[in-house]
């Protein structure tokens, strides 16, 4: 094909922010992206906590000052809980402790996600590139064994053939062109299920966690839940468990929420007020691998190229930094005409960022005590800090990240080979660990009172341990004074 027959330089699919930034990025230098979007913008999206690193592509763009006019809430930090610690008491890790070099900013963001996102796509637009929203792509085009354009749904039974030299995929979890091409598969490590809503009337944390996200861990292996502060006091709150596990539990989904809720003694407080203001929302069997991020003619960005648990908010990270490398990319293969060269080398740079990623979760789950041991040793605390501040693909972010990894890594096999390692999963909650169902199962799992042998059972609506024989009494609420547990 002719250059002038060319619809565009560049088609992208899907108009989220892998999409809108390399749309961005090219037509600010002069170069002809089409964005093709088959929603239409603001359209509600999951993914409000941002990484520090983010900043630095969104300065790139020209956007960062947008989001600080948009008045998104400033994130400092983020802190999480174990299921009985004291009320309020968090292991905190100030993001911006170690200065990022280059970051124009001392914090990041929490953002509604359809506000951030349409504020994006208008942004690319802004900068020159053709945005068409409520368009879906329907098929890839092929010369031989190269990508050359799409087929587009412009509206119900009328399509259209577009033609550009490159196709680029940024059409999130849908992966488009991995699953046309058969390179989709799913994650066999994971099989999330997660439940979230935005809340009003939620309890604030103490002052000192302003802005901060909010992580609760439930006593499960592979839970935990979250709380975001959004502007006007409203809350984004989630719950993420095993497939398995929701599906055990028979309830419904609120009631599987309220559930989880109770199973932290601070996310229990935090909702204790709370009234919801917008409908559940469901996302599930999320997490999966693509085997290759492009061949002729084609590339991957964002979600498209693989989606890992969001625990630690980097799917907004991987998406605006591919997108990034991607521009890169596509101006060597054009300066070069060496595309494949320069399509490898993108391949393994972000296949070993997000290896860490996936590295550094996967050992979250396998022992949330050993992020938290880690965090809090001074020794380990910047390679903490520094592995959450994201952008993973660059050579120093991953020599440092695999130190820590390798060293967790060894933690965790001595820790697991000792069998009175008091670090080992759920040694000091003991009954949580055992039920899911903690209102309706949990009770028979209490151990018999430590002062005569006797029964114990809950009273007053759960804040109280009473032994039925010789009436022995323990709160269990976060007032619980200390020492006087009969229940450890
Ligand atoms: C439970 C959960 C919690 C998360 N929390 C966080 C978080 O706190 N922080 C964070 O950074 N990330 C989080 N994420 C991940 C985050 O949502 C994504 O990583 C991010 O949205 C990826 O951006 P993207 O542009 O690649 O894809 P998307 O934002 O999904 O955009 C893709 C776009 O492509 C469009 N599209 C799809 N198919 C087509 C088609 N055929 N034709 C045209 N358009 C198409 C879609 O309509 C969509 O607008 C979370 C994810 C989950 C599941």
């Amino acid at each position: 094909m002719q250059n002038g027959s060319y619809d565009a330089d560049v088609i992208i699919i899907g108009g989220g922010p892998a999409g809108s930034a390399l749309g961005t990025l090219l037509a600010r230098d002069g170069h002809r992206a089409l964005i093709i979007e088959k929603d239409i913008h603001p359209r509600d999206h999951v993914g409000e906590s941002l990484t520090p690193s983010t900043n630095l592509v969104f300065d790139r763009l020209g956007f960062l000052d947008k989001m600080d006019d948009a008045g998104f809430v400033h994130k400092p930090g983020s802190a999480w809980t174990s299921p009985r610690a004291p009320l309020w008491k968090f292991i905190e890790i100030w993001l911006f402790q170690y200065p990022m070099p280059g970051n124009p900013r001392p914090y990041t963001y929490s953002v509604e996600r359809d506000v951030m996102d349409t504020m994006l796509l208008r942004h690319a637009h802004e900068s020159g590139a053709k945005v068409l929203q409520g368009v879906n792509v329907r098929k890839l085009l092929f010369e031989g064994d190269r990508v050359v354009g799409v087929r587009a749904q412009v509206a119900d039974g009328w399509e259209r053939d577009l033609h550009a030299k490159l196709v680029v995929d940024a059409s999130g979890r849908r992966c488009f062109v991995a699953t046309q091409m058969g390179l989709k598969h799913k994650d066999p490590n994971f099989n999330q299920f997660c439940i979230y809503s935005w809340f009003e009337g939620v309890q604030r944390p103490p002052e000192r966690f302003d802005g901060f996200s909010l992580f609760y861990f439930l006593g499960l292996d592979k839970g935990w839940s979250w709380m975001l502060p959004l502007r006007n006091d409203i809350y984004s709150m989630g719950v993420v468990v095993d497939k398995s596990d929701f599906q055990k539990t028979g309830k419904s989904h609120e009631e599987f929420f309220y559930g989880m809720v109770r199973r932290n003694r601070t996310f229990t407080y935090a909702m204790k007020d709370a009234n919801r203001i917008r409908p559940w929302w469901i996302e599930g069997d999320y997490s999966y691998k693509v085997d290759r991020f492009a061949g002729p003619g084609w590339l991957l960005i964002g979600d498209a190229l693989r989606f890992v648990d969001p625990i630690f908010s980097s799917g907004v990270d991987v998406a605006l930094f591919s997108s990034l490398y991607a521009y890169e990319t596509i101006l060597e293969a054009w300066k070069t005409g060496q595309e494949k060269v320069a399509f490898d080398r993108y391949e393994a740079r972000l296949e070993t960022g997000v290896d860490i990623w996936y590295d550094m979760i996967e050992t979250f789950y396998k022992l949330q005590n050993l992020l938290s041991r880690y965090a809090t040793r001074p020794g380990w605390r910047e390679h903490i800090v520094r592995a959450l501040q994201g952008n993973p693909y660059l050579p120093e972010t991953q020599e440092r990240a695999g130190v820590l990894l390798a060293a967790m890594h060894e933690s965790y096999e001595k820790v697991m080979s000792d069998p009175n390692n008091l670090m080992r999963p759920w040694t000091f909650d003991p009954i949580r660990s055992k039920t899911l169902d903690w209102d309706e199962r949990a009770e028979s799992l209490l151990p018999p009172c430590p002062v005569c042998g006797g029964k114990v059972e809950f009273r007053n609506n759960r804040e109280l341990l009473v032994c039925t024989q010789c009436g022995l009494e323990s709160p269990t609420g976060p007032e619980r004074p200390a020492g006087k547990a009969i229940v450890a």
